[in-house]
């Protein structure tokens, strides 16, 4: 484990204590104003990167985000709302309960999974803030929380504020899979929590069936809590998306989260939602009451609509989304990349090391002045930086035209 890992681990606490007569003899200036738990955690790479990418008008494939909007009528069910006074005002601490019904009812049509919308279903804001009241309602000082790495930024933040320690299960190229060995291994009698992301940013990992229940096992042998992000769950290319919470032994420690950011190109509108068993999600709630309360009042109508849009939606935009990754993965492969091929997600992890270069970071820094082209180093998201050294994140969530250009200037590179 790193550094930061001991610094917020179990002890810590105590040895805050100890120096507590020291600290009034101490210069003041001294004290960081960023508080410990939060040292390291500064910038996240997609702001510096995006500024980058914008300083020097690059094309940014760097943080995921659409160029182009969602659906056009669910624009307009926002703009409805918002004339009408639908949600002008705080709505509901959980949610509306339009949104509410609308997230169990697309639960219950693809997964078969059943909710109650008045004690089963929480609106948040984003994924974002789901992850973050479920971590620090769930999670005490000194709890070990197992999480993939490469992980989500967010993830890391969330664990130290919640004083948590992270402790990371490395999905290694070229396969990116969890070994089930490792994870047994990495169980201790402080293990509190297993934090899933599939489909998985930033490898494109889609855990399987028998993962899945790999996983479930262990969790009810070791009675774990399981908080799994699933924002990409319209974005399977191979396989299908099996949530956790479906398994045996699972709904009643699972907390299945899930966003309308990625899945209806509105990343601006900042929806999300939990799904889980009445007494996880009132745990859940008791936090997230205290970061926002409620948030996007207007929008929480137009989701509610998208939730109930037809499959051949959901179908047009995976498929659209399998082209964008076709396309850029055939172009990452011809520039010089090692393509490794997502099975979900919007983004493709490559190696640099064809290049001749290895440190991630400093190719993302020096790429847009090189080429015009923004990406984002994966070795940030790993605790261990020797196994991401190498590996570069592009997303394809861009038109195919900006997609084309961005591969004819990285083309330039060889
Ligand atoms: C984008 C993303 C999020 C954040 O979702 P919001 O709804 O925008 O807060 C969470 N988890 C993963 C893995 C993501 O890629």
């Amino acid at each position: 484990m790193t550094q930061g890992h001991q610094e917020q681990g179990p002890g810590h606490q105590e040895q805050a204590q100890e120096h507590q007569g020291h600290r009034e003899h101490r210069e003041h200036q001294e004290r960081p104003l960023l508080n410990r738990r939060l040292a390291g955690f500064g910038t996240t790479i997609f702001a510096e990167m995006s500024a980058l990418a914008a300083r020097t008008g690059s094309i940014n494939l760097g943080q995921g985000f659409p160029d182009t909007d969602g659906p056009e009528e669910i624009r307009e069910a926002a703009v409805r709302a918002l004339r009408a006074g639908h949600g002008n005002q705080y709505p509901p601490g959980p949610g509306i309960p339009e949104l509410r019904t609308a997230v169990a009812a697309h639960q219950e049509r693809f997964y078969g999974l059943t909710w109650s919308p008045d004690t089963e279903v929480l609106v948040t804001t984003g994924a974002t803030e789901a992850i973050a009241a479920a971590l620090l309602a769930l999670v005490e000082p000194g709890d070990e929380v197992i999480a993939f790495e490469p992980y989500y930024d967010s993830y890391a933040a969330c664990i130290a504020m919640a004083g948590g320690v992270r402790v990371p299960l490395t999905l290694r190229a070229p396969a990116f899979r969890p070994n089930l060995d490792e994870l047994r291994a990495l169980i201790t009698p402080r293990t509190r929590l297993l934090l899933l992301n599939s489909p998985h940013n930033p490898t494109g990992t889609v855990l399987t069936p028998e993962e899945l229940s790999g996983i479930a096992a262990l969790a009810v042998e070791h009675d774990l809590l399981v908080v799994t992000d699933e924002v990409y769950e319209h974005l399977v290319f191979e396989g299908s998306h099996h949530p956790i919470a479906a398994l045996p032994g699972m709904r009643e420690r699972t907390v299945s989260i899930s966003s309308a950011g990625k899945t209806y190109s509105y990343t601006g509108w900042k929806i999300g939602w939990v799904t889980a068993d009445a007494p996880l999600v009132t745990a859940v709630r008791s936090a997230k009451q205290y970061l926002t309360f409620v948030s996007g009042g207007p929008f929480q109508y137009a989701i509610a609509e998208a939730l109930q849009l037809p499959d051949t939606f959901f179908t047009e935009f995976r498929e659209g989304m399998r082209r964008k990754r076709d396309l850029l993965a055939d172009g990452l492969q011809s520039a010089g990349f090692r393509v490794y091929e997502p099975q979900g997600t919007y983004f493709i992890t490559t190696d640099i090391s064809p290049f001749g270069k290895e440190d991630a970071y400093a190719f993302c820094r020096a790429l847009p002045e090189r080429c015009g082209v923004a990406a984002v180093p994966n070795s940030v998201f790993y605790d261990d930086p020797e196994a991401g050294r190498s590996q570069v994140r592009f997303t394809f969530c861009k038109r195919e035209g900006v997609l084309e250009e961005a591969v004819e200037r990285l083309r330039r590179l060889g």
